[in-house]
Order: C-alpha cells, then structure tokens, then sequence
C-alpha cells in the first residue's frame, strides 16, 4: 500500500463570487521512502497541493474534494483533533520561510522545547535538550544555535532550524515546499545534500515541492510535473526527466541550462499561464503547446500509463488509458 495516495483531488479558492480551480483531478501515489519532487512553473498550484494534503486551508478560503489517503486512512475525513494527532508526528511540513512562525524575542531552543512539550508534556529538560542537540547535529548546526534568537541566525541555519524542527516528532513524511529556494547555491546544496543524508539515516519519505527541475533530478527518485492545476507527467526521475513524453515536461526542460548544456539552447515556454477561474474545455496546455490541435482544444486528455508508473496527460502520448 501507498503511503500516501491522492484520488482525484480538487482544491478550489474561494474568493468572493469568484472561484479559482488551483487544483484539478490530483492523483498520485506515494511509496515508503520515495523522494516526490512536485514541479512547475509559479501559480501551477504545487503549494496549494501540499496545502490541501496537510488540511492547511481553511473551509472558509477553499473547498477541497478528492481522497488524500495516508496508511489508508482518508485526511479529508479526520476532524482538527485526529489530524493534530498526524501533523508532526506523522506528516511534517518545512516552507521557505517556516522560521516567521517563531517569535523573534525567544531563543531559539526554548521556542523548540515548547513545540516538543505540545506532544511530550512530561519530557524532563535533559532529555528534550538532547533531542533538539541531536537534531541539530543532523542539520549540520553547532550546539551555540540554541542559545540564539531567531534574527541572529543566518538564512542557511534559518533552514536548518525549521528542518530540526519538522523532525522534532520523527515523521515518516516530510513535505519541503521551496524550502532550500531562497539560499545561494552553495547553502542550498548543502542543505539538500544534508536532506537526503537524513532521509536515509531516518527512513523519511519526502515530498519535495520546487520550480527547480536540477533539485528534483539531483534529490529525487519521482516527478510530478504541474501545469495550470494539473498534472501533466509523472513517474521516475529517470524516465520523465531524460526521455519526457509530455510537450510542457519538454519545453519546461529546455528552459534548464543544466539540462540543455550550452547557454545558447535556453528557450522558455512562450506565453502564459490561463485563466484558473475559468474550466477549459481542452487541455490546460493548449495555448502554448507547439503541438495542439483541434482536438486538444476541445477535448481534456485523460492521463494514460505509458511505463513503469509512468503517466502522460496528453492526447499525443501512447499508451493505456488510466480510465
Ligand atoms: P509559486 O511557486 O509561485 O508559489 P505554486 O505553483 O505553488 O506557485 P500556488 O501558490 O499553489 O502555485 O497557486 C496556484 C493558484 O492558486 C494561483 O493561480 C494562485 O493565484 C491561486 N491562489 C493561491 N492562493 C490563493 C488564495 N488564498 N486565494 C485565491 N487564489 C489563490
Ligand atoms: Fe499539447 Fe495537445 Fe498534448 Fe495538450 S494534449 S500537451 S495541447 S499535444
């Protein structure tokens, strides 16, 4: 069984009379360990799928629908308690910026063993200490960082702090939306590489949420391809990223330097994403694919299987219909 599986997801922003579709037939599946990396071009809707999955959006801001099952067990179904039970212990979250959910005027330690007394009431300072110490060896921060309020760390260890953090319950899942994405390159590699390094030592499952096709390829060992809400190719890493079947896959592909080699070849896509308050009759992709025709426009692709957990939304790709 999956760990976590979504069936036909929608998550739909509600804003006044207006509603935005941000998330459209969402289906995936997600092993024990896998490393999922959710990609995308901006507004494709990646933070919003990891939203829904965690039930971070309020009924009042989106209507969600679907199945997101974790074990088996429906998230969409579980009320605030049951799922205050799964958040942190279960399913753990780190986003760009997680460290502005601190307070600036407490250290950084005595914000950590508060978050770990929620759960541990009873836990004796020693032994929360040597948690928060423990963790801290594990993202690659010194002992000191403790003892520091959070505007005195940097960027990098800003990061680190919210990875501690997120690992505080020991997850078996962890999302990571954009969480390396504002760091030079030298920290964000690091970081990534610490990532991964923990991932093993904690038999961690992660869902990595990026507009980075190079973090994807160099962490993960799935991809899922996002455009306009939907999900346009997925699979392993090594069949959707070297031999991609889906024209967005491509040319979203082409606009990496790290995948196309010289400079000279960089392309983007031309144009931009549609409308999400409007449903399109055709595929989502249709305005700027190079390869559209009339039925494209005015017929939804169905995602076919076309290898290994291999999947294509497009009329053009060969293979079985996933019905
Ligand atoms: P980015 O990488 O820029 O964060 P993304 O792929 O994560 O992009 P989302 O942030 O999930 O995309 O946004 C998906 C769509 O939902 C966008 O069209 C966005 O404008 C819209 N959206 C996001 N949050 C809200 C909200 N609170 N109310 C209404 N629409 C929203
Ligand atoms: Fe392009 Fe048509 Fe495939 Fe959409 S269905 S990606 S428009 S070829």
């Amino acid at each position: 069984m999956a760990l976590l599986e979504l069936k036909n997801m929608n998550i739909t922003y509600k804003v006044g009379k207006k509603r935005v579709f941000a998330v459209q037939d969402a289906c995936m599946e997600i092993e024990e360990q896998d490393a999922v990396g959710i990609v995308g071009e901006s507004g494709s809707g990646k933070s919003t799928l990891a939203m829904g999955v965690l039930r971070l959006l309020s009924p009042r801001i989106a209507d969600i629908d679907g199945e997101v099952l974790y074990n088996g067990q429906d998230f969409l179904k579980l009320n605030e308690d049951e799922l205050s039970k799964l958040r942190w212990k279960e399913i753990s979250v780190v986003f760009q910026k997680s460290m502005n959910a601190l307070s600036p005027v407490h250290k950084v330690g005595a914000q950590m063993e508060d978050v770990y007394r929620i759960h541990f009431p009873k836990a004796g300072s020693e032994e929360v200490k040597k948690k928060i110490y423990d963790l801290f060896q594990i993202v690659n921060l010194s002992d000191r960082v403790y003892e520091l309020y959070p505007h005195e760390l940097s960027g990098g260890m800003m990061q680190r702090v919210s990875i501690a953090l997120s690992l505080l319950f020991s997850p078996k899942l962890l999302v990571l939306d954009e969480a390396t994405t504002a760091l030079d390159v030298v920290t964000q590699g690091q970081i990534l590489s610490e990532i991964m390094e923990l991932q093993s030592k904690m038999k961690l499952t992660r869902m990595m949420i990026t507009h980075d096709v190079s973090v994807v390829s160099s962490t993960c060992n799935k991809v899922v391809v996002m455009y306009a809400g939907r999900m346009m190719e997925q699979g392993y890493v090594t069949d959707v990223l070297v031999h991609p079947k889906h024209p967005y896959t491509q040319g979203l592909l082409r606009s990496f330097p790290s995948f196309t080699g010289a400079k000279s070849d960089l392309r983007g896509i031309p144009g931009s994403l549609p409308d999400l308050s409007v449903k399109p009759t055709g595929c989502v992709f249709a305005a700027r694919c190079p390869h559209a025709t009339d039925q494209c426009r005015s017929k939804l692709p169905e995602m076919k299987t076309v290898g290994n957990k291999w999947q294509v939304a497009c009329h053009l790709a060969e293979g079985e219909n996933n019905g």
